[in-house]
């Protein structure tokens, strides 16, 4: 798919979060000469906050915009164990357990069945054990292994590393155009400084989130996903996320919103109720119809790697391997068209 080069192209990442990082280490690795540019520090993009599920079946099945994309979803997973061996980190892959009142579970086991997958029936003992913790209210729970997940914050340190090891070189500013490269990369999330040259920007929207870090015992169960609520292990506690504000893209924790989060997650696991949380927001970039931008902008050069919204995780390796097969002039893929920056149109 990827074709090697034969000279080294200068290409000019802006954006260090998970699509900048993996784009740059796939370019990298392709022969190109990469410079990423970025100006927050860590830890303060959307993918720093994220849970970094891959959650293809219950994204696909929980959320209505990502119901009819499936098929790329999981194509997107299934790239995951080669950057898994390539940056050495460990995806976990013991799965998700949705857990709920009966019209819910109905709901969920429904739409896995939909997706042509049989979800595994839990009785409350086999969920005890996939969740220390989960609530005495819940009887059963439908498990799929076939979402996995990753650690966010180690896993762009190890792309971080990886990169730097392959030669890409990390400038802390922001990129106001190709900064030298003869191509470049637009990877900036919600950022729109890059719209005079890739006017594609304009149609991104953003979606606010908070999600809480829930200090107690390390919690080291399955991803638990309930309504209005999910749970993932974590060194320090647990991670309970996480809301989804349409329209807003500031950064300010909201009080109403973090309690409304913490009584969905003590619903699931009651020691929830009355802990230390520790409180990050970020902010996806959504399209109209729920899938990224990526490939070939209108201005010659520009390539876009943006709008992943709630699965820029899952869908990273899928978004390097597009965006370097254009710069290689490789086979895109089969999911290419539809990830297409010109089909909303020529703005
Ligand atoms: C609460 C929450 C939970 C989530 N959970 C999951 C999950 O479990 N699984 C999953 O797959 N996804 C999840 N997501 C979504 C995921 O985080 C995003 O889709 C993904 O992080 C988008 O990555 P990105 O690289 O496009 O953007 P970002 O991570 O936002 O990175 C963009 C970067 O571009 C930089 N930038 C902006 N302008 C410029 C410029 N002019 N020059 C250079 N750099 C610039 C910014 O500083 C930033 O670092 C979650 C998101 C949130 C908010």
């Amino acid at each position: 798919m990827v074709r090697p080069m034969n000279r080294k192209p200068r290409i000019t990442v802006a954006g260090a979060g998970a699509l900048g990082l993996t784009t740059a280490l796939a370019l990298a690795d392709a022969g190109a000469q990469v410079a990423v540019y970025d100006p927050s520090p860590e830890g303060t993009n959307a993918s720093a906050v994220a849970a970094g599920m891959l959650a293809p079946v219950f994204e696909a099945v929980l959320d209505a915009a990502a119901a009819p994309h499936f098929s790329l979803l999981l194509a997107a997973r299934d790239l995951w164990p080669a950057l898994e061996a390539r940056i050495g980190i460990t995806v976990d892959r013991a799965g998700a357990l949705a857990v709920g009142e009966a019209d819910f579970l109905h709901r969920v086991d429904a739409g896995v069945r939909r997706l042509g997958l049989h979800p595994t029936e839990m009785p409350r003992q086999a969920m005890v054990d996939l969740a220390p913790g989960l609530a005495p209210d819940w009887g059963h729970g439908l498990l799929t292994r076939e979402d996995w997940r990753i650690d966010a914050a180690a896993t762009l340190a190890a792309l971080r590393a990886a990169g730097e090891a392959a030669g890409v070189t990390f400038h802390p500013r922001a990129a106001d155009g190709f900064e030298g490269g003869e191509r470049l990369v637009i990877a900036t999330g919600m950022g729109r400084e890059l719209g005079v040259i890739a006017p594609s920007l304009a149609r991104l929207s953003p979606i606010k989130g908070h999600i809480l870090r829930v200090a107690g015992p390390a919690y080291d169960g399955v991803v638990v996903r309930g309504e209005g609520a999910y749970v993932t292990a974590d060194a320090g506690g647990m991670t309970l996320g996480a809301t989804m504000q349409a329209g807003a893209e500031d950064l300010a924790v909201e009080p109403d919103r973090v309690a409304a989060l913490m009584a969905a997650g003590a619903k699931l696991f009651p020691a929830v109720a009355g802990a230390q949380v520790v409180t990050r927001t970020g902010v996806r970039a959504a399209t109209p119809d729920g899938l990224p931008m990526v490939g070939r902008g209108r201005h010659h050069g520009v390539l876009l790697a943006v709008g992943a919204r709630r699965n820029g995780w899952l869908l990273a390796p899928l978004v390097a391997r597009i965006i370097t097969a254009c710069v290689t002039e490789g086979d895109v893929g089969p999911y290419a068209a539809r990830l297409d920056p010109g089909r909303f149109g020529n703005i």
